[in-house]
């Protein structure tokens, strides 16, 4: 069974197509720029060169479009023809309440879908055309919608309600959910997959650590915890995104800079986080740890606030489940940064963590960072986002 994922933003659309039996991706690519000039489809079938083409892209019918024709591609195409694509699974970013896992997409999942619109306005409505989209090029195939919200809501009530008036909960469902369940899924029980212990008896914390980060904490096989809210704004210390701050400071600004609403969100979601705590040396953390070896104040500055904030949670988490059997660091940083990650623990010494520096510096595997001797382990798991959601799609229209 071949199913074909796709993530939709509001200008671009990655897609991979994934043997769900053997669960090989065999092909993988991105349109770039819908809608605006210059628009791209990059396209890569597996074993094979990458090639990129400019053409033009008004919407994302013509992405849709344009993929399944790279797919089907006589000389290149992973395929033969559209009858090998067995199921669609996209990825759909706010499931709100309503959904506490994946749904095979019909009439009504698509206006619960459009009713969490309000809360995710630059997402649901973009996963949404690229729904329609899907449906209308390939009418009859089964698909299925994986919500980056849905790991979460086990969350007990304590965790997920914001101290303030109830009546917002209630009229208008304001509250955590929290963001990169499928990424937080996947890790969490591949972890305990190779530590050969069972999910449902372990205590795990997951630092998916990339250019959006966030940490959860998983107990007996549930999301218990994590560190975005009703946005991906809360949290860690982002690429660009600021992390939980005192509320008060936009106020502040506000007066300060004459600035509205929407002025202080763009600062706060675009030109804070790293980038900001740097004094704008860069969001990517590649040149943050290339400063920070080369002792640029900006880069060391960023990277120290980073990473306490993330080992401040770690230790909040711990509490929250009374202790912690294994950290899993995944995403472009956590699998990527030894660095990050020694800077981490050195703060979790009291866990009994210590960390085997050559492992540390291992990379593309999945490998416990932490000594044998180690009383919390520490792993290194590469997140699969395409492959969970591709998992999930299989099971459920099978
Ligand atoms: P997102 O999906 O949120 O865009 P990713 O998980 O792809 O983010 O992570 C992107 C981040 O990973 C970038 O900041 C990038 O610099 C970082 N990254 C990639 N490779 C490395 C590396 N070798 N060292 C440190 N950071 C890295």
């Amino acid at each position: 069974m071949n199913i074909l994922v796709i993530n939709c933003g509001s200008s671009s659309l990655k897609f991979q197509l994934i043997n769900a039996e053997t669960e090989q991706c065999i092909a993988k690519g991105l349109c770039e720029r819908i809608g605006i000039d210059g628009s791209m489809i990059s396209y890569q079938p597996a074993g094979g060169e990458k090639e990129k083409t400019v053409t033009p892209m008004p919407d994302h019918v013509e992405a849709i479009r344009l993929v399944l024709e790279a797919l089907t591609n006589p000389t290149t195409g992973a395929v033969k023809s559209l009858e090998e694509i067995d199921a669609v699974g996209h990825r759909i970013v706010h499931g709100g309440e309503k959904f506490t896992q994946s749904a095979v997409i019909d009439d009504e999942v698509m206006k619960a879908i459009e009713d969490c619109n309000e809360l995710a306005p630059l997402h649901n409505p973009a996963n949404l055309i690229g729904i329609n989209a899907c449906k209308k090029l390939m009418p009859g195939v089964p698909m299925v919608a994986v919500f980056d919200t849905a790991f979460h809501q086990t969350m007990p009530e304590e965790a997920y309600l914001y101290g303030i008036p109830y009546d917002y909960y209630k009229n208008y469902k304001l509250r955590r959910y929290g963001f990169h369940g499928t990424s937080h899924s996947y890790v969490s029980k591949r972890a305990a997959e190779f530590l050969g212990q069972k999910y449902e008896d372990m205590k795990i914390i997951v630092c998916h650590l990339g250019n959006g980060a966030s940490i959860s904490a998983v107990k007996n096989g549930k999301c218990v915890d994590t560190t975005m809210g009703l946005t991906p704004l809360e949290g860690l210390i982002m690429g660009t995104r600021s992390g939980d701050i005192d509320p008060a400071i936009m106020e502040f600004i506000a007066h300060k800079e004459g600035k509205n609403i929407d002025e202080i969100m763009t600062i706060l979601n675009k030109k804070s986080g790293v980038l900001g705590l740097s004094d704008n040396l860069s969001s990517d953390f590649r040149d943050i740890e290339d400063g920070y070896f080369a002792g640029d104040e900006n880069a060391v500055r960023a990277m120290k606030s980073f990473c306490y904030k993330v080992a401040k949670y770690v230790g909040s988490f711990t509490a929250a489940m009374n202790g912690v059997d294994a950290i899993a660091f995944t995403a472009g940083v956590g699998e990527n940064g030894p660095i990050i990650r020694t800077l981490v623990c050195e703060y979790l010494g009291y866990l009994g963590i210590t960390l085997d520096e050559d492992a540390n510096h291992k990379r593309g595997v999945d490998i416990q960072i932490s000594t044998p001797e180690s009383k919390t382990k520490v792993l290194v798991i590469p997140t699969n986002e395409e492959l969970a959601i591709a998992r999930e799609t299989a099971r459920l229209v099978k």
